[in-house]
């Protein structure tokens, strides 16, 4: 299911049930069903889901409403108050300042879309008067320096990496440095992913934490992931932590529901999600405006 189908799921239930004549307890409850039903099988978690019915179904307690009150009303604003929470972490995400170096990193799996978020958030930065750069630690993947490369070289990004020093936590180290002596205000770190969760993917984003010590990571995570998001999430944020998360490839076939469970799962804001493979398809997450727009 795409995303924009959740939505329009959502907001068929929602309308049915307003502009239905009975508006009661019943139809209420089928409405909650409906919601919880479409977004489960978005794949958002089923705690998650859960909750929610609970929260909408205590906000619009049906007997204690009181006979003047816009039920239409308070249903409405129920449901969008609930999924706003969904994705809402509660913490505020990491935002760079101007005149000082400011180190991100970045780790996920492997063709999740780090590398190519990594130059759309060092154009989204350069393109708002940051001087920024990228630094490639992907000594693991051949091809991934030359893939950087192109990225960069179209975006007149600046970047750095190594087509003979093997260990990532050497090049990661170099590069941030060299930046930093340039007085780069976002050093953008890439990091080598691996098709799944392993101790030595683990290892090698601890060390290069310890060695370029980032100001902020960022998890990337395909939208299509699914229910495994939350275990992977967890794993990733247990060993090395991070701070945000990515959602790439919104504008695919996945609505991306186990991917925005990860938010609920590790409490981390997501800051930006990928809309296409042009490196001008990010857009800023906000939960409100992203809610607003999914019920259209
Ligand atoms: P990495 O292995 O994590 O570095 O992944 P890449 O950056 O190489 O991306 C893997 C594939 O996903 C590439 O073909 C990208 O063009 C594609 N991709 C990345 N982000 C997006 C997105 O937001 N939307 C779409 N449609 N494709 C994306």
């Amino acid at each position: 299911m795409v995303l924009q189908d959740l939505g329009r799921r959502i907001n068929a239930a929602v309308s049915d049930l307003t502009r239905s004549s009975n508006l009661d307890e019943k139809a209420f409850d089928a409405m909650v069903k409906e919601i919880c039903n479409a977004l489960v099988e978005a794949d958002v978690n089923i705690k998650l889901v859960a909750s929610l019915r609970t929260a909408i179904k205590r906000k619009v307690n049906f007997k204690e409403l009181a006979p003047g009150v816009n039920k239409k009303r308070v249903i409405q604003k129920a449901v969008y108050d609930e999924l706003v929470e969904l994705v809402n972490p509660h913490d505020k995400a990491f935002t760079p300042k101007k005149g000082k170096p400011n180190v991100i990193m970045f780790v996920g799996l492997q063709g999740s879309g780090k590398t190519t978020s990594c130059t759309k958030l060092a154009r989204w930065y350069q393109a708002r008067g940051f001087k920024s750069c990228l630094v490639c630690a992907d000594t693991f993947r051949a091809g991934a320096f030359d893939q950087l490369k192109q990225n960069a070289t179209k975006a007149k990004i600046p970047y750095y990496g190594s087509l003979t020093q093997t260990d990532p936590v050497a090049v990661a180290r170099e590069g941030v440095d060299k930046f930093k002596k340039e007085r780069f205000e976002v050093i953008i770190v890439d990091t080598s992913g691996r098709h799944r969760q392993e101790a030595d993917l683990f290892n090698e984003m601890v060390q290069i934490q310890e060695a370029v010590k980032p100001d902020d990571t960022i998890m990337v995570l395909d939208a299509s992931i699914g229910q495994q998001a939350e275990a992977q999430s967890r794993a990733f944020k247990d060993s090395a932590g991070f701070g945000s998360i990515i959602i790439t490839k919104t504008d695919g076939a996945a609505a991306g529901g186990g991917a925005i469970s990860a938010v609920a799962a590790t409490r981390t804001p997501i800051v930006f999600i990928g809309t296409g493979e042009h490196m001008l398809d990010l857009e800023r997450f906000q939960p409100q405006a992203f809610i607003s727009k999914l019920l259209g």
